[in-house]
């Protein structure tokens, strides 16, 4: 059988080749059983079998929507040569309950949930070295995408899955949803954001973008080494406005007894992806230079409390998850108004009007 790589044309930077998924039944190529792997906000994510190869997959469905579209294109280009980025199997676009819709075959996780994981060790014993391998392969594949220009912006425990359950379980990031794909040439080339217009910091919207992965990398890095999260409301489903406040103003501590044996390098690393300024927050390729990264087979084995206070705070664990997605969602939203700047075409800079006037001359000259 075909693999979607065949069959399904990906759009490269700048090009609006549509994304072409097969188009026959899912069912002569693979077998769905009604078994849940999981539940997200699309709906179910349920197994299903190879019928050439018999081998196990996981099957999400999505109503065939542009979003839908962008989501499947982004993931499956950012799974290429990335071991740390589930891999799509294939693509189908079938009628599927009435509705039109993108079938999408991954590869299956069954190692489950990144926390859930260390919840659920037996010994309890993990330690600063493990966490450092852990937050390494999560900047692998940031890494790998924001060198691609591609934004995850939904990076969060529950997208965090190990391919199998035992030790040789590869962990990867899935959950393209929030995706954007960052077209620099493009956001320097309307003619609503100009590049001697603007100021420095807005320049370059994709640098937002990106920081909304890094101060997700730095939250999943402190629940890592201590089992509880830098911002939390107590409150439960909702991002109250206290923990909005604590998250723009950036407080946390490190209090002990959790933080007493962490080494000063993670707490350092902490501090930078924590930054509220994304200005200021880490990049990933500073990460990747970062000591307790870069030098990681040398981190201390110092045992952490993290999983023991996991399993103790198993109830509020829900609770946790929905605030990081609020919190991204604002980050989003408080992102993408900050590139929404003046319109050019709006002001009233009389220096910028002339040159306007001028570039849209030699434009027609140009032409003529
Ligand atoms: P949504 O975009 O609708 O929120 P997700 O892609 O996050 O859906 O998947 C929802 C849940 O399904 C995940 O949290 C996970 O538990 C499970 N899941 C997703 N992808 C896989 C996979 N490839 N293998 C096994 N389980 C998966």
């Amino acid at each position: 059988m075909a693999s979607v790589s065949n069959t399904v044309s990906m759009m490269g930077v700048g090009h609006s080749k549509p994304l072409q998924p097969k188009k026959n039944p899912i069912s002569d190529d693979y077998r769905i059983t009604g078994s849940v792997l999981g539940l997200g906000i699309n709906g179910k994510v349920v197994e299903c079998y190879s019928r050439a190869t018999q081998d196990k997959y996981a099957l999400k469905v999505l109503r065939d929507v542009p979003k839908a579209r962008r989501e499947v294109d982004l993931h499956f280009r950012a799974c290429q040569g990335c071991q740390h980025i589930v891999k799509i199997n294939d693509v189908y676009e079938n009628n599927y309950s009435g509705q039109r819709c993108l079938l999408v075959v991954m590869e299956c996780m069954e190692g489950g949930e990144l926390f859930t994981r260390i919840q659920e060790r037996a010994d309890s014993a993990f330690t600063e070295r493990e966490a450092a391998s852990v937050i390494s392969d999560i900047t692998k594949a940031i890494a790998h995408l924001h060198a691609s220009n591609i934004a995850h912006r939904d990076l969060k425990p529950e997208n965090l899955l190990y391919s199998r359950k035992d030790e040789k379980g590869i962990l990867k990031l899935t959950d393209f949803g929030f995706a954007k794909e960052i077209n620099t040439f493009k956001s320097l080339q309307t003619p609503c954001y100009t590049p001697y217009y603007v100021a420095p910091e807005v320049l370059g919207p994709e640098k937002y973008d990106k920081s909304c992965d890094m101060w997700s990398l730095g939250v999943i890095m402190y629940i890592l080494l201590c089992g509880y999260p830098p911002f939390y409301s107590n409150h439960g489903a909702t991002i109250s406005p206290g923990m909005k406040k604590r998250i723009r103003n950036g407080q946390y501590e490190f209090p002990n007894p959790e933080w007493s044996q962490v080494s000063p390098d993670a707490k350092e690393l902490i501090r930078g992806l924590l930054k509220t300024d994304p200005d200021h927050r880490l990049t990933i390729t500073e990460v990747l230079q970062h000591k307790w990264i870069a030098d990681r087979t040398t981190v201390p084995q110092t045992l952490l409390m993290s999983a023991q206070v996991l399993k103790e705070e198993g109830d509020v664990w829900i609770a946790v998850q929905e605030e990081m997605t609020n919190a991204l969602a604002t980050m989003r939203v408080d992102y993408d108004q900050c590139v929404n700047i003046k319109n050019l075409h709006d002001s009233n800079n009389h220096l910028l009007k002339k040159r306007m006037k001028r570039d849209s001359q030699e434009g027609e000259a140009m032409t003529t």
